[in-house]
């Protein structure tokens, strides 16, 4: 098949990559996006998305994700933000609306879009990434590219491109237990918030031990369609005993969507997941898909409300947290957003928690962070030209991934790198040597935040919604009678 030349190449489709795609053609390159399933969006289409704000709630996500989302509320495809004490802010989607939106606003900007397609190889040339062969029902094809930009989340460009890359936690490999979202349909939603209300289920852990932010949660509960759940630890542990389940998991997690009757359960998942493995990933899906029916027959017998629920929709893709991270220029750490670290080459930034899905065992670990600006060296592929990266795989540690990874910060990488490789291909320059002061002069015309205009902390919503403390007490959940279980585990 005949060669394609374009100037930016981005390999996937989702948070990242399509931000990455928009920005790089509305700055006047020639833009072409690959993606293997048939729809825009990756994990974005199948989520709310958390983290526009940090925890002294002041806007750390702007630019192009602030317009999806407006545009999402013009077409009722979403709640516009909710403020949170814990996830800092959410926006529950339309899953479909925002697909729909993706392709939209592609097509607005010019951007190339080859759907169905995998990218198999990497074409490099010297120290310099030189594109990618993909293949797809008409054939193999090589695709050649000024700069190209891995939005992949596996870091697939950089795996095949020789580039040197990590995965998991440092002591074991392991990443984050991963999730096959679904959403239910027909809750009797007041019944529900009934449920909520009985502070011997516990809904929300983190709130439950501060009897000021807890009130705070319950009267805003009957005011709003969007909450977030990560409790009724009884409710699971008794269906556990009676047989009812069997899932590694020990809370309710999931968001309580707009749409009135609509949950999104976040509950499946597995343990020992090597993402880049097809084994591996094959034995997920066997295992989770049996899950499924368990956990419907979990909602329908034990949570308030949730009696007459029903399976409305599974996500069209295993939801992998964590994969491979490419090492870049500068790797980004836990350390930088405890300190909230201010970096003079920040070109996008993030305020969301520390957020680990224990990869053995149940529930989370988690660390409050300040707002942090993510620096322009974490989205440059080391050792190589021609080659960025955002989303789940940019330069960082398992610590840092598991709060850069929420959708909106996400969208600030693809924005970031986006606007970055068409700036270096417009100045006949490559992304090492762009001005750093050029690249953020355009960020701020295009509305997005690195760290110039967040002001100081939105006291007003401290106020009205309450804030955790910094430091909060570890919580519960390795290798608990709900994990150590063999069969949960893919080797
Ligand atoms: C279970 C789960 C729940 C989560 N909950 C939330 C939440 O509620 N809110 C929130 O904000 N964040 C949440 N997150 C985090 C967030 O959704 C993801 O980290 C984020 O969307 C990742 O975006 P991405 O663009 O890096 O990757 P992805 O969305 O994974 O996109 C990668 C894209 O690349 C494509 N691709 C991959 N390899 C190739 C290839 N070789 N060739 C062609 N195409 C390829 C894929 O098809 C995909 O479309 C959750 C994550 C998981 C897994």
């Amino acid at each position: 098949m005949k060669d394609i030349k374009t100037e930016v190449l981005v390999v996937g489709s989702g948070a990242a990559g399509i931000t990455a795609a928009i920005a790089a053609a509305r700055n006047g390159a020639k833009t072409l996006l690959v993606e293997y399933n048939g729809f825009l969006g990756g994990i974005s289409a199948t989520l709310p998305w958390l983290g526009f704000h940090d925890r002294d709630y002041r806007q750390v996500v702007k630019g192009l994700c602030h317009e999806y989302v407006t545009r999402l509320q013009k077409m009722g495809g979403s709640s516009g933000y909710v403020m949170d004490p814990k996830c800092s802010s959410l926006v529950s989607i339309n899953s479909h609306i925002w697909k729909i939106l993706a392709m939209q606003m592609a097509q607005e900007a010019g951007v190339d879009v080859m759907l169905h397609t995998h990218m198999v190889d990497t074409l490099r040339e010297g120290d310099r990434i030189a594109g990618i062969i993909v293949e797809h029902k008409s054939g193999r094809q090589k695709i050649l590219a000024n700069m190209t930009l891995d939005c992949s989340g596996d870091g697939d460009v950089a795996a095949r491109g020789g580039v040197s890359w990590e995965k998991g936690r440092t002591a074991d490999g392991l990443v984050q237990a991963p999730t096959l979202v679904f959403r239910i349909g027909g809750m009797d939603k007041a019944a529900f918030v009934k449920g909520c209300k009985d502070k011997s289920l516990n809904y929300r852990e983190w709130i439950t031990p501060y009897p000021d932010l807890w009130k705070k949660m319950q009267e805003r509960l009957d005011a709003t369609d969007v909450f977030i759940l990560g409790g009724f630890a009884g409710l699971m542990e008794k269906a556990r005993k009676d047989g009812v389940i069997d899932v590694p998991q020990t809370r309710v997690v999931g968001v309580k969507l707009h749409q009135a009757d609509q949950f999104q359960v976040v509950m499946t998942r597995v343990l020992g997941l090597d993402p880049t493995s097809v084994e591996s990933m094959s034995n997920a899906y066997i295992k989770i898909y049996d899950q499924i029916p368990q956990l419907l027959e979990f909602f329908r017998r034990y949570v308030p409300g949730c009696e007459n629920s029903y399976l409305l929709e599974i996500a069209p893709m295993l939801g992998v947290r964590e994969s491979r991270r490419i090492m870049g220029d500068y790797v980004l750490e836990a350390e930088d957003l405890l300190e909230g670290r201010v970096f003079d080459d920040a070109v996008s930034m993030g305020g969301y928690h520390i957020d680990i899905h224990r990869p053995s065992g149940s529930w989370v670990d988690s660390r409050n962070v300040k707002a942090y600006t993510i620096p322009l060296r974490s989205l440059i592929a080391g050792e190589v030209e021609g080659l960025m990266m955002a989303g789940k795989c940019l330069s960082a540690t398992h610590e840092a991934v598991a709060s850069t990874r929420v959708i909106p910060i996400c969208m600030g990488q693809g924005e970031a790198i986006g606007t970055a490789a068409a700036l270096a291909i417009k100045n006949k320059t490559t992304v090492r040597n762009l001005n750093i002061q050029r690249l953020q002069d355009q960020l701020d015309v295009q509305g997005a935040e690195f760290g110039q205009s967040i002001g100081p902390p939105n006291q007003k919503a401290i106020d009205e919604y309450g804030q955790l403390p910094m430091e909060e007490p570890p919580t519960e959940g390795e290798m608990d009678a709900a994990t150590s279980d063999q069969k949960h585990w893919i080797r």
